[in-house]
């Protein structure tokens, strides 16, 4: 409080850090944060990394350094590595939230989000999707986002066989046969059969028998940047190579003529998608917050929050 940074840090430093939450690191941040000083803001990274007693801090105390230094990119950096551990250790809504409030401070702050930042959170957003659309009984929805997070398997790694056999169960409701058979083949696996549970093995076992490869194409919807027809869960043009923004509603690329934003986050969606979503749960998948159904406006100039492939500033 008397501004002696150097002493302050060098007493919160000396206080024993418990397991989830140490009041005296965050107040060692405060005041680093406040003395705007090189020399002091090594010495609590060397702390956080563990270079003084051998023990790496929690990730989410250099998270919260480099915010109150302002450093968003450092900031930004250290918040995937935060959602890859949630993510591995199964904790996909904790993963999804820390991306999440990052894409949505380097917003404000007019920085381009990373691309793997942004690529991590579609595909985890993808799966809070799924859980979504199976509740409202909109399987093919909740089958062609669970393809998706399926394709990603890698990142799912404490849910492997359960992911890959609700793929396998809401293709085949869904009609999507020659998808369900893949998913069943790969369960077949070794290292996954004997994991499978007993309540779905006979039906998964006697998909991949009786290979069904009827399989209806996806339905496609132009690309904003170029009006090329693409399948609507594609997220890259393969004709003009730009990536697309997804709906947050639905998962699926976002069109020009049906283009709405969440009021309070400011994440896209397809307007129509929205407009139905709200009627019956008044709740934005992406933020959380309570979004009232006449607040939704339809945007005509999406440029805004199109943004042309350029080459990413470091
Ligand atoms: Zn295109
Ligand atoms: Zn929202």
């Amino acid at each position: 409080m008397c501004e002696q940074y150097q002493r302050a840090l060098k007493h919160f430093l000396r206080c024993p850090v418990s397991v989830d939450d140490s009041q005296a690191l965050d107040l060692a941040i405060e005041t680093v944060g406040s003395a705007k000083d090189e020399v002091l803001t090594h010495q609590l990274i060397d702390f956080l990394m563990g270079e003084a007693d051998g023990i790496p801090k929690d990730a989410k105390y250099l998270f919260r350094l480099y915010m109150a230094l302002n450093q968003y990119r450092e900031a930004a950096r250290t918040a995937v590595i935060i959602a890859r551990e949630e993510q591995i250790a199964g904790n996909y809504r904790n993963g999804h939230d820390v991306l999440f409030s990052m894409c949505r401070e380097l917003h404000k702050q007019k920085i381009k989000i990373p691309a793997e930042m942004a690529n991590n959170l579609m595909i985890l957003h993808s799966y809070i999707l799924v859980k979504m659309h199976v509740k409202k009984g909109d399987h093919l929805k909740g089958a062609r986002m669970l393809i998706r997070v399926a394709n990603n398997i890698s990142k799912f790694p404490s849910h492997v066989v359960p992911i890959l056999t609700s793929t396998v169960i809401e293709c085949h409701r869904s009609g999507l046969r020659n998808s369900s058979f893949s998913y069943a083949a790969m369960l077949m696996r070794p290292e996954y059969r004997n994991k499978i549970d007993a309540k779905y093995k006979k039906k998964i076992e006697a998909i991949v028998r009786k290979p069904d490869k009827s399989e209806q194409d996806e339905t496609t919807s132009p690309c904003p940047y170029c009006k090329t027809e693409l399948e609507d869960t594609e997220l890259t043009c393969h004709d003009c190579k730009n990536s697309i923004p997804f709906c947050i509603v639905t998962g699926r690329h976002m069109i020009k003529d049906n283009w709405t934003v969440c009021p309070e986050c400011d994440f896209p969606a397809l307007y129509s998608e929205f407009k139905t979503l709200l009627e019956d749960d008044e709740i934005c998948p992406m933020c959380s917050e309570r979004i009232k159904p006449g607040s939704l406006k339809k945007i005509e100039n999406v440029k805004p929050y199109l943004s042309p492939e350029e080459t990413e500033e470091q």
